[in-house]
């Protein structure tokens, strides 16, 4: 059987990847598997364990970076995140396409161990739009969202070493969009 893809799916927090990722997760052709990450994040509202993340304590973290259990991992704003290696490994031997929603330098840590991984970056419109529904979503104080607006500006600067750029401008074009780099992939 052929090896999943990696894919690499990054992009500013409040740039809509989440709910483009909704959309193609159901996707049957993409055949999808998404790696839930490991966090010392407190969960949002809604958030459910295990489904949106793994959330853990800072000592369990620094274990599981210890004994190798992780891929990658790098610190946002105040937190530590990091992908569980087993998971993707064993998604990726069964033939599932396993997305990596993580930010940059996790990503740059992925493309350096995996080259042949596949590199998606979704950005807004412009940083205005991108602060606009940041602070719709207002689920985090005003110095969180300067804070990760701050992050988004540097952010952006970096994002050459992603294979693929798109531009969440209008939602269903954007998931058609990463459909479609998805699928050339699965048959280069
Ligand atoms: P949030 O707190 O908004 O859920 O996530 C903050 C950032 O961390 C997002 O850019 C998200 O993609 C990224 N992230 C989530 N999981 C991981 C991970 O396992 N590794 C890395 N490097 N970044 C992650």
């Amino acid at each position: 059987m052929k090896k999943g893809l990696l894919i690499v799916y990054s992009g500013l927090s409040g740039v809509g990847k989440g709910t483009i990722l909704e959309k193609l997760m159901p996707m049957k052709e993409l055949n999808l598997a998404y790696s839930v990450s490991m966090t010392t994040r407190q969960p949002r509202p809604g958030e459910k364990e295990g489904v949106n993340y793994f959330f853990v304590s800072k000592k369990r973290f620094v274990e599981a970076v210890k004994n190798g259990e992780l891929l990658e991992h790098a610190r946002f704003v105040d937190n530590d995140y990091g992908t569980p290696k087993e998971y993707v490994e064993r998604m990726r031997e069964e033939g599932k396409n396993v997305i990596l929603e993580i930010e940059i330098r996790g990503a740059k840590q992925i493309m350096e161990k995996c080259p042949d991984a596949l590199s998606i970056y979704i950005v807004p419109p412009s940083i205005e739009e991108l602060e606009r529904r940041l602070r719709e979503r207002s689920s985090e104080d005003e110095q969180t969202i300067m804070k990760r607006i701050a992050k988004a500006k540097r952010e952006l600067k970096e994002t050459d070493m992603y294979e693929h750029i798109v531009c969440n401008d209008d939602l269903d074009k954007a998931v058609e969009e990463v459909r479609q780099i998805i699928l050339d992939e699965m048959n280069k």
